[in-house]
């Protein structure tokens, strides 16, 4: 048979069937590269041989032997097969137990040369027994071999790779195959050769050897840093091709105007952060420069990043340029206006909001048609809006700074394309583009980021405005509600509202979310709550009803909110001082920090209940942690190690693949690699000396917060 390369397509290798490779491709498996590059999440060690009167009750260890006798008994009241044999050595005797197993077990026969690999236990009878032991027919030379020799097995007799479970995949047939494809693979090595030897990494064939076969440890963490290291390398070397291409473009060049942003901060309500001055101060720089800012603010939910935006908006629109604020609902998107535009119209400045359902030019409604004639025109210096701002039909005279807030509000997709809409946004400033800020309240700690976002410049407000009471939290059984009302009750007589969350998981079932949220009032408005207002929010109501829901919230003709997932957005209403969130369990604790965030925004001490109705130690063990703190990059870490970074920033479809996940952890390989990244490309920058690194680097596609 011809040789296999790693680009070889899964459909090329005779023996893998079409039923196999269907299975791998739901698994996205397609090449040789990504069958293996799907890399074990643990191993057994069965590398220790023994006679099997030497055994032990509970050593794991390999035997053989020869079969004796195999027995398969129905048992059916239980509705299972068990198939038990006899394997003898010439010291003694064995019995093998499986439950529901067919696998290789089908080609056992009486007088087969076995080798058997396991734990041992004790029977019921009272003999010594493997249940469930991995299971190989070898030739009996190997038998006769004293010493442990290694042999064609890859389930028995070595360290044997365990793959994370999928179905249908077993961990058997996987070791089976590659091992097959190792042994006929060409391998080109991936990584510049000086880099390995400096590093001390293995070599890629011997790396994806010792992944899958290793003969021990240290080979297998070896291999595993070589391949973490080589992920993250070339996700470096991506990010930094991307931001050379970014920097590539010509950005207009805002002057800071002292006296003016110097007035504006004076006339806040509230003294700036330092953090908040520190990050502004990036931003106005950045805007000083012909090369336009690819800046990510990050800052944890009520750290202050709007007066930060505004700022640089007004920074922006001082200089005669147009600035455009997006948001990700439209709720926010009118709160922004309200907040902002109050600000800047003191100063002369005219602001449009800009929305699916809406047009508005100071207070004045105004139709979305004379809207973007008007923008075009350049006669609005900033716009707010959501994403109907990016539309085709909306062209700018001049904008010089397109503003995301939210950003990882944003789908994965949709995420591409808002960097996208910055390059192709429609201006007058001919071939320049705006100075791109995106926000986001995911507390990401700095190397992570650096990971992720690498083409990005990264400013961090890491501290909350002086004065902000810590939110007082308390995980609470579902029994136990009615004290929980009891306590609602005692703040709205203080004046204070609540919000009460019914977040269900399934993006799917927004009808039933609604349902539920309905229900909930229901039951509240007939129960506990008959003399309170109560208001509704959710996803199928029509935007200008949210917004007038908000409203009504805002000036207190609400006493509570019942919503869905819905207020999860950087709603602000600083009276609000309880948040009751049901089901919290389901939530990951990242998100659940975002929905208290909706409280504490005031002078008030705030609350926030988590009702559960799972006990399970697990569970509220998690839950617990939100009790302890309010401090959203701790929280990130704990939701991080118990959810691993996949899950916790939503990437898991993004093909970033498991042991980039894990080396995203590791703030250490993160380094090297964007050091020797940098090296790398200041010899070469576009990649032309090594066309294969070439290629994987054009290949990642999956950096969708690069593109
Ligand atoms: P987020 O970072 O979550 O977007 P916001 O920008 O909405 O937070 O700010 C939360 C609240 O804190 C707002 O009511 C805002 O006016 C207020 N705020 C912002 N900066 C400060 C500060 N330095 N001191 C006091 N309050 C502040
Ligand atoms: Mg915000």
């Amino acid at each position: 048979m011809a040789t296999l390369s790693l680009n070889t397509s899964i459909e090329k290798i005779p023996f893998i069937s079409t039923s196999w490779r269907q299975k791998l491709s739901i698994l996205n498996i397609l090449t040789v590269e990504d069958l293996l590059y799907h890399f074990p999440s643990r191993y057994d060690d069965f590398s220790q041989f023994k006679k099997i009167v030497d055994l032990l009750i509970g050593e794991t260890v390999t035997i053989r032997g020869q079969i004796t006798e195999i027995k398969t008994k129905r048992a059916w009241r239980r509705r299972m097969s068990i198939t038990e044999i006899y394997v003898a050595d010439d010291t003694g005797t064995i019995k093998a137990v499986w439950f529901n197993f067919v696998g290789p077990l089908k080609y056992a026969k009486k007088d087969s040369f076995v080798q058997l690999s396991g734990k041992t236990s004790i029977s019921k009878s009272n003999e010594l027994q493997f249940q469930h032991p991995n299971f190989e027919i070898i030739s009996q030379k190997k038998l006769l071999l004293e010493e442990a020799v290694s042999t064609n097995s890859t389930s028995t007799g070595s360290i044997v790779s365990i793959y994370p479970e999928t179905k249908g995949l077993t961990s058997f047939w996987l070791r089976k195959n590659i091992k097959r494809i190792l042994d006929i693979l060409e391998v080109e090595e991936s990584l510049p050769k000086e880099l390995l030897k400096e590093l001390k990494f293995p070599l890629l064939e011997d790396a994806l050897w010792s992944i899958h076969f290793p003969e021990n440890s240290t080979e297998s963490a070896l291999a595993k840093k070589r391949f973490a290291f080589e992920k993250m390398f070339l996700f470096q070397l991506k990010a930094l091709s991307v931001k050379a291409n970014w920097d590539k473009n010509k950005a207009p060049k805002v002057k800071f105007k002292k006296k003016l942003i110097k007035d504006f901060v004076k006339s806040l309500p509230f003294v700036l952060t330092d953090a908040q001055k520190k990050s502004a101060w990036q931003i106005i720089q950045d805007l000083e420069k012909t090369t336009p800012m690819n800046r990510l603010l990050e800052g944890d939910v009520g750290s202050g990043k709007t007066v930060v935006a505004t700022l640089a908006i007004l920074s922006v629109i001082s200089n005669k340029f147009q600035a455009a604020l997006l948001a990700p609902t439209e709720v926010l998107a009118v709160q922004h206006y309200e907040g902002i535009s109050k600000l800047l119209h003191k100063l002369g400045f005219k602001g449009a909001l800009l929305t699916g359902s809406q047009g508005r030019i100071g207070q004045e409604k105004i139709s979305k048609l004379k809207l973007t004639k008007k923008i075009a025109l350049g006669e609005v210096a900033f716009v707010i809006g959501t994403h109907a701002i990016l539309q085709d039909n909306v062209k700018f005279k001049k904008l010089a700074l397109l503003n995301i807030d939210e950003q990882h509000r944003f789908g994965v997709k949709q995420r591409a394309k808002l960097q996208q809409g910055a390059l192709e946004i429609k201006d007058g400033l001919k071939t320049k583009i705006p100075h791109l800020l995106t926000m986001t309240a995911t507390p990401i700690p700095r190397t992570l980021s650096l990971a992720l976002f690498g083409n990005l410049d990264l400013s961090i407000i890491d501290e909350y405005p002086k004065g902000r009471k810590k939110i007082i939290t308390k995980v609470i059984s579902s029994n136990n509600r009615e004290a929980v009302y009891r306590f609602i009750k005692q703040e709205i007589a203080k004046k204070r509202q609540a919000f009460f969350v019914y977040p269900l998981v399934e993006e799917s079932s927004k009808i039933s979310q609604v349902k539920a949220a309905k229900t909930e009032l229901e039951n509240l408005k007939n129960g506990p709550f008959a003399d309170y207002n109560l208001g509704l929010l959710h996803g199928k109501v029509k935007p200008k009803e949210k917004e007038l829901t908000m409203e009504k919230f805002k000036a207190k003709e609400f006493d509570i909110l019942i919503a869905t997932s819905v207020v999860e957005v950087g709603i602000d209403i600083p009276n609000a001082s309880v948040m009751v969130i049901e089901g919290a369990e389901r939530f990951g604790l990242a998100q659940l920090h975002q929905f208290r965030g909706r409280v504490g925004r005031g002078a008030h001490q705030s609350y926030c209940f988590l009702i559960t109705s799972n006990n399970a130690p697990s569970s509220t063990k998690r839950l617990h942690i939100m009790e302890k703190t309010n401090d959203g990059f701790l929280i990130a870490q704990e939701d991080m190690k118990l959810r691993g970074p996949g899950q916790f920033m939503g990437i898991t479809q993004s093909g970033i693949p498991d042991i980039t996940m894990e080396s995203l952890a590791d703030t250490k390989t993160i380094q090297l690699a964007r050091t020797m990244a940098q090296e790398f490309l200041k010899n070469d920058p576009l990649l032309k000396k090594s066309p294969s690194l070439k290629k994987r680097v054009d290949n990642i596609t999956a950096s969708v917060h690069l593109e």
